[in-house]
Parts: structure tokens; C-alpha cells; sequence
């Protein structure tokens, strides 16, 4: 990591440095699973004793299990080794209107999947989402459980432990992480649904490498999720990304956080709709998934309304591109399935707010629809691969080796 830490004066541990090889050892698994003992002592470049004992530790705490043997030309036929797919995430991804809950197992795949639409107030959240989560668990009852992730459209403080803002939700600052792990006796991770889309790219992404990204998510409103210098940027009380709110025309239509003119309210769903609505005699109730039909269909003022918030997109991305200068920028949202006639709007208007360099690329995620999803997998799991909290820049041996996710 090239993370500068002028207060670091920890020294690391024998306990440490085990630590930091078991995340690195996990890691290498998770990416490249089956693999062999021999293969991941090559490739981490431990010693091969070194592998065997961590390995025999994460097969004991089952995390890690003997996967097929595998073939040699000659000699002895080593066994390969992988991640243990009987272990199991909750997660839930809240959205103003609806909440989907999912099963999913430490590969990241999904195994059951409901929805419920989203109770009026923090306490009944709590009660409907552990009434869910117990059913899921029930359906399931021959894995095992290592805790809940959980998305919100909002930001969450680590410090006060409550998400303080959520404009689009009409909850104010509440606490779901307490009431829901005294619940479900379980330990819960909550984070912002635009981080969460970061962190699935980092964590399920074939990148080799970490890159300086950002997440768009477009939906109700428009959020960002940052990672740079191989960690995800919260910010200070967790409000870092928060490019949605800022105030483009202080004349602007009024926007949920309170604020007039911000970005979101050009380049929202919503936007979309309220330009169509400009345009055309519509009826109320139509909502954006009604405006992409009619756009499949060719309505030219559907079309219209979608190329208006491209436009606004793109604009307002020159604010990340000016402020942070990610390598790459992925877009997170349902529009998307208009990419070809969207994505090259968006991208021009990104391209002529370049000042000097190499314009970022810019491109949707595979599976929007699941991206908040995966991205609290990875938040739930990471605390388990990644090395302890500061201990990462003293071994500058693992930080060089491309294959090591950070995330
Ligand atoms: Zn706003």
C-alpha cells in the first residue's frame, strides 16, 4: 500500500505478521481457487511450512477446504485447496421504497432472495428485516452464518454508530446496527450503498491490482463511493462522496437533503422522470422503470428525457474527475441497460472536463441490480482476509506482489 502513515509507532508482532500472512494466504485462495499448498507458497512467496500451518488453521476454522486433487504429469497428486462455500452471509440492501434480503455464500454467489418493502421507521425495520433474516435462515439451516451486511442509502458515522444522512429515506438519523445485532445476536456491517458498489468492484473485480475508482450510483439520487491508495475513503463522520448534494444552481428545483439545484436533482431517476413530465402529458403514477420501457419501445421524449440526465451525469462527473483523478469510474445504475445510445454522452461530457492526462474509463457494472448486494458481502467478509489495521506497510515484500487485494 503507498499509504503514508507519519503516526504509526506500532511495531508488528510475531502475532501481527501471522496476521498479515493469513490474510495474504486467504486472499490468494479467494482469487485463484483450487489452489495448491505449492502454488500459494510460489505465488506469496512464504515458505511452504508457512502455508501448511496457516492452512491447517483455516481448514480448522473452516474457511478454507480440501477442493479436488489435481493432475501432475508425474509424482505425487496435490490436492487443491478452496474457499468453503458452506459459510454464509446475510445481507440486505435498503432502498427508500423496497428492501431486498439475500443469502449469499463467501464466493459471493446468491442463494435465496426475497423482497419486502421498506417498513415506515427504523424500529420496524429492525423487527420485519430479523423476521426475514431468520426465515432465511431456516431455508438454510446447513450452513453456517458469519454475519450481516447491510446497504442504506445514506451515510453511516463509525463514531456516533448511526447513519446521519439519508435524504432520500424518509428516516431520520437512526441506529440499525445496535437494535439489529442485540436481535440477531450477530454481528452487523453497515455501509452507504455507493461504497458498497466500490467494494464489490474492488473485491469481486478481476483487477490484479488495486485501482484509484469511483462508483457512481444512479437511482433515486446519486451517490459516490471512493476507493483510492487501496482503501475505501469515508471521510470524516463517513460523509466523504457526498458529490450528490452540491449545489449546482442555488435557483434549482428544491432536492431532498434540504439544498436547492443539486447535482442529483439533474441527474437522478428522478430527473429523468420530472423531464419527461416537462415534456409530455404523463400520468403520476409512472415510474422510471415505465420511462425505460417506453424508451425500449423508441419514445423519442422517453429518449430525450434519458439523453438529458446523461448529459447531467457526465457534467457532474467532472467534479471526481477534477477533485480525485480515478483511474476508472463505474457507473451503478438501471439506466445503464441504454448504454450504448447513454454511455458515449457520458463520456464525452467527462472527456471535455479533462485538464491534462489520461481520461478515466468510464463504464457500467455487469449487474447493477446486484452490486449493492455483493458490495455488503465484501464489507462483511473483508475484516476476515484483509491484514490488521496498520500493519499493512511493514512488509513491503506482500505489498509489491500484484495478486494481494486490500480491499
Ligand atoms: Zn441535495
Amino acid at each position: 500500500m503507498k499509504r503514508l502513515d507519519f503516526t504509526n509507532t506500532q511495531v508488528a508482532s510475531s502475532e501481527t505478521a501471522r496476521g498479515i500472512n493469513r490474510g495474504v494466504v486467504l486472499n490468494l485462495i479467494r482469487r485463484r481457487q483450487p489452489i495448491s499448498r505449492a502454488d500459494l507458497a510460489r505465488v506469496s512467496g512464504l515458505q511452504r511450512s508457512t502455508v501448511s500451518l496457516i492452512i491447517d488453521q483455516l481448514i480448522r476454522e473452516q474457511w478454507v477446504v480440501n477442493g479436488p486433487m489435481g493432475r501432475l504429469p508425474r509424482g505425487r497428486r496435490p490436492t487443491f485447496l478452496r474457499l468453503n462455500d458452506r459459510r454464509a452471509i446475510l445481507v440486505a440492501d435498503i432502498r427508500p421504497t423496497q428492501i431486498t434480503v439475500a443469502v449469499a455464500d463467501v464466493n459471493g454467489r446468491f442463494l435465496s432472495q426475497e423482497r419486502m418493502s421498506t417498513p415506515a421507521d427504523p424500529a420496524s425495520a429492525v423487527k420485519e428485516l430479523s423476521a426475514r433474516f431468520r426465515h432465511l435462515m431456516e431455508l438454510h439451516a446447513g450452513l453456517v452464518f458469519e454475519g450481516i451486511g447491510i446497504s442504506v442509502p445514506g451515510r453511516f458515522d463509525e463514531l456516533s454508530q448511526r447513519v446521519i444522512f439519508a435524504p432520500n429515506l424518509t428516516w431520520s438519523s437512526f441506529d440499525l446496527r445496535g437494535p439489529l445485532e442485540r436481535s440477531m445476536g450477530m454481528r452487523v456491517d453497515l455501509e452507504n450503498a455507493a461504497n458498497a458498489c466500490v467494494l464489490a468492484e474492488v473485491w469481486f473485480g478481476h483487477a490484479e491490482r488495486d485501482r484509484d475508482i469511483v462508483a457512481v450510483t444512479v437511482s433515486e439520487g446519486v451517490g459516490t463511493g471512493i476507493f483510492m491508495n487501496g482503501q475505501l475513503t469515508r471521510g470524516w463522520n463517513g460523509m466523504g462522496g457526498e458529490f450528490g448534494h452540491v449545489s449546482i444552481d442555488p435557483d434549482g428545483p428544491r432536492c431532498a437533503c434540504g439544498g436547492r439545484g443539486c447535482w442529483e436533482v439533474y441527474a437522478s431517476n428522478r430527473a429523468a422522470l420530472r423531464y419527461y413530465h416537462e415534456s409530455k402529458e404523463a400520468s403520476d403514477g409512472m415510474t422510471f422503470e415505465d420511462l425505460l420501457g417506453l424508451a425500449d419501445g423508441g419514445d423519442v421524449q422517453a429518449l430525450k428525457a434519458l439523453d438529458k440526465m446523461a448529459h447531467a451525469l457526465g457534467k457532474g462527473m467532472r467534479m471526481i474527475v477534477a477533485g480525485l483523478a480515478p483511474e476508472e469510474i463505474v457507473i451503478v445504475g438501471e439506466f445503464a441497460r441504454h448504454w450504448q445510445r447513454l454511455g458515449p454522452v457520458i463520456e464525452e461530457e467527462v472527456a471535455a472536463g479533462v485538464l491534462a492526462g489520461k481520461c478515466p474509463k468510464v463504464r457500467p457494472a455487469a449487474e447493477p441490480n446486484m452490486a449493492r448486494l455483493r458490495g455488503t458481502v465484501a464489507l462483511v467478509l473483508k475484516r476476515h482476509f484483509r491484514a490488521p489495521e496498520h500493519a499493512s506497510n511493514k512488509r513491503k515484500s506482500a505489498q509489491s506482489r500484484p495478486s494481494i487485494a486490500r480491499a
